[in-house]
């Protein structure tokens, strides 16, 4: 029997998960991945009509459910314009500040299924005619994708089958360390819909009877604010997102703890809720950091924004450099996984 959380195989399944393109508005091949994967271990699912993946395990109690959701949905962009000289304008999804994505190679997906790489460049790039190449503003006027194919013209890029409108996805670039980091873009959230993956992987191989029902949602569209608002039973009573923890000055969370996040952006998560998770994290020797995320919204307060009458909640693994360059530790992962496997186990805390 393998240790649980096993934490090697966790960054694996992150990895395979982190390599398949899935922008906001293109995330089928994603979903399907995990649709597959837990057809292997007999779990029910079915996809809302957004995309997204609905994993249910049944419970003890059916009038009283759960509800967890992890997003994977990552940033990415689109085709705006094809420029004269055949390289493209793009617009991007989600948000980041362009100078995160630039030098970075590209993908652009045809409607036709063709792949093309390219990278994201500075229009005047090249230090030996620009003089002023450093100091330019990085937006999307400045930038372009450089594709890999000999294209001079607007008129060759189309003839590739490129057009207004094509997804582009950034190579995420995932390596693991010996260390026990793990870098790569697309942590958020790939890295907590591994560890949503893992644990309904580990429940159903146990046949644990959980208390309650409990819905796993893989949502797809949460970088644009409304991925997990939507197909929420009425017997749902807890929603618990799973999503990075924002690290940098003044931040308790880092990349070796389970962040618990107690207020983002859109206000205070549920008091009770907050403090069972603590409660659970003490008695299983978890490492947990409660922390306020300035500029943050989750699936979860988009699902009260949208009207739900439900007791909301966040956890994440720490994730260093969050929509950029982004990194954590295994050690991170472990205790969040190990906070989600505890916590679908726990009764309620309001009865
Ligand atoms: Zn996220």
């Amino acid at each position: 029997m393998s240790s649980f959380p096993n934490t090697e195989e966790t960054m694996t399944l992150i990895k395979e998960l982190v390599t398949i393109p899935s922008p906001s508005g293109y995330t089928k091949d994603a979903i399907q991945f995990i649709e597959q994967r837990l057809e292997i271990s007999n779990v029910e699912t079915k996809r809302n009509r957004k995309g997204g993946l609905i994993a249910t395990l049944p419970g003890k109690n059916t009038s009283k459910h759960r509800f967890l959701t992890a997003h994977v949905d990552t940033l990415g962009a689109i085709v705006k314009e094809i420029k004269t000289d055949g390289r493209l304008k793009i617009q991007v999804i989600g948000g980041f500040p362009l100078n995160y994505v630039e030098g970075e190679y590209c993908t652009i997906h045809t409607v036709s299924g063709k792949k093309y790489t390219g990278t994201i460049l500075m229009h005047q790039t090249a230090v030996h005619v620009y003089r002023k190449a450093g100091e330019l503003k990085r937006d999307t006027e400045n930038m372009e994708v450089r594709i890999d194919e000999v294209v001079k013209s607007e008129e060759e890029t189309r003839k590739l089958g490129i057009e207004i409108g094509d997804f582009i996805s950034f190579d995420p670039r995932v390596e693991k360390t010996e260390s026990g980091f793990i870098k790569s873009r697309h942590l958020d959230d790939k890295a907590s819909a591994a560890i949503l993956i893992k644990v309904i992987e580990k429940l159903a191989a146990d046949q644990t009877e959980l208390p309650y029902t409990t819905h796993f949602l893989f949502s797809n569209n949460e970088e644009i604010g409304y991925g997990g608002n939507s197909n929420i039973p009425p017997e749902v009573v807890e929603y618990l997102a799973v999503d990075m923890g924002a690290i940098g000055d003044g931040q308790r969370t880092d990349e070796f703890t389970v962040s618990i996040c107690v207020k983002d952006a859109s206000g205070p998560y549920h008091y009770g809720l907050r403090n069972h998770l603590t409660e659970i994290a003490k008695a299983n020797e978890i490492e947990f950091k409660l922390d306020i995320y300035p500029y943050y919204q989750s699936d979860a307060s988009a699902a009260i924004h949208a009207g739900h009458d439900i007791i909301h909640g966040l956890i994440g693994p720490g994730i260093d450099a969050s929509h950029a360059f982004e990194r954590t530790h295994e050690s991170s992962l472990k205790h969040t996984e190990n906070l989600v496997y505890h916590y679908v186990q726990s009764e309620m805390t309001e009865e």
